[in-house]
């Protein structure tokens, strides 16, 4: 029985490497997939993990069909075993449409990889319909940390180091901050307590680097030996 299954997890849990693996896995069995991602960070038409690992893929434009491409390439007598899906939440609805019928009618497997969520914690479109329609959705193992040290589970977006909380669902950060024109975009990964609190990397340096009372804690009975937590946990 061909197979949908849907990976999640929060950006940074090593998703696209999982991808890549499960490609190199099937590859080397014999079987022929096709890769496909979307808006990956390294641009177009790529899978790159941040482990610096690489391959070409075909871009999943809003307008992309995938049955008809399936069905194009085996009516022309290519072999197609399964997809590899990377940055799935981009895709639209629709699509994820597709790839169920695929699973279903023509027999291939299709392995899904996503976040669920974006910097405002909505479930993006795409993921929605990818928890609808798996067989199974495999939950990544939190590999990422916040700075506080708990699990990452919520991806902040930033502007020029500011974390924000509106703008359009879908903008690609800089990956070369050296050469870019206008505000930087970039994302970081937060506990939820962080995210909701707004307190991202930058601020918690900046925020406990101002002279605080760290020093001084042992000479202030109000403070006492649990007062880095307290400070901590203002925030
Ligand atoms: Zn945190």
């Amino acid at each position: 029985m061909a197979e949908f299954l849907f990976f999640t997890g929060p950006m940074d849990c090593g998703k696209s490497t999982l991808a890549l693996q499960l490609d190199y896995t099937h590859s080397s069995t014999g079987r022929l997939g096709r890769l496909f991602t979307s808006n990956d960070r390294a641009g177009e038409a790529t899978i790159s993990s941040r482990l610096g690992l690489r391959r070409p893929a075909i871009e999943v434009s809003e307008t992309l069909d995938f049955w008809g491409y399936v069905v194009a390439q085996l009516t022309e007598g290519r072999r197609i075993d399964y997809l590899i899906c990377d940055e799935a939440q981009f895709y639209q609805p629709g699509q994820v449409d597709q790839l169920a019928r695929i699973v279903d009618e023509l027999q291939l497997d299709v392995f899904c990889f996503g976040i669920l969520t974006d910097f405002q914690t909505k479930i993006f479109p795409g993921s929605q319909r990818l928890v609808e329609l798996a067989d199974r959705i495999e939950s990544l193992q939190v590999r990422a940390l916040c700075w506080c040290g708990e699990p990452a589970t919520h991806n902040a977006r930033t502007i020029d180091g500011q974390m924000v909380t509106e703008g359009d669902q879908v903008v690609v950060g800089d990956t070369e901050p050296g050469d870019r024109r206008g505000p930087e975009v970039a994302y970081e990964v937060l506990c939820r307590r962080h995210h909701r609190r707004h307190v991202t990397r930058a601020v918690a340096k900046a925020t406990l680097s101002d002279p605080l009372p760290f020093g001084a804690v042992d000479a202030d009975d109000d403070l006492g030996p649990g007062a880095d937590d307290q400070v901590l946990d203002s925030f």
